[in-house]
């Protein structure tokens, strides 16, 4: 796997805003944030996103998630907060290590998509059906 800034930071080559650490995970503060306290999930081991992400280090990634965001939202008198992971460039993904982005939302701010928005497709029932057919035979055990 290519190495990557999230790798230097974890690494500590390079500074960053670290708001938590454990043995196989770390968050810290997104250098460019959507929102005030816009803070990055990793797994210390290297994986490009969740296609590849070991069963592990996803669970674990997770369980810090839901940590900090609960931690965010309260130091930063959210009101809400999306989790948000892009995986791939056409989903918006920028930095190829595995992170989840937690953005916390405020009732005084007005709501800003992340990545910024298209609109919602029409789909009709049997496209729908036809769609969920094609998932529900692509999922493994
Ligand atoms: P993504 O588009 O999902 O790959 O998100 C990458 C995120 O990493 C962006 O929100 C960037 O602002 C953030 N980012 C890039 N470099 C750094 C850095 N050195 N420290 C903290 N966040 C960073």
């Amino acid at each position: 796997m290519q190495d990557t800034i999230f790798g230097k930071i974890i690494r500590r080559e390079i500074p960053a805003e670290i708001v938590y650490e454990d043995d196989t995970t770390l968050a810290f503060l997104d250098i460019a944030p959507n929102s005030p306290g816009h803070t990055l999930v990793v797994p210390k081991k290297p994986s490009r996103n969740l296609i590849d992400i070991e069963d592990d280090a996803y669970l674990a990634v997770m369980q810090s998630v839901k940590k900090i965001a609960v931690a965010v939202q309260k130091a930063m008198e959210a009101d809400g907060f999306n989790i948000l992971v892009n995986n791939e460039p056409e989903a918006g993904q920028q930095v190829f290590h595995t992170h989840v982005h937690i953005i916390p939302r405020y009732k005084t701010a007005a709501f800003q998509k992340f990545p910024p928005g298209k609109p919602n497709v029409k789909t009709t029932p049997e496209e729908l059906k036809e769609i969920a057919d094609k998932i529900r035979s692509a999922v493994t055990s």
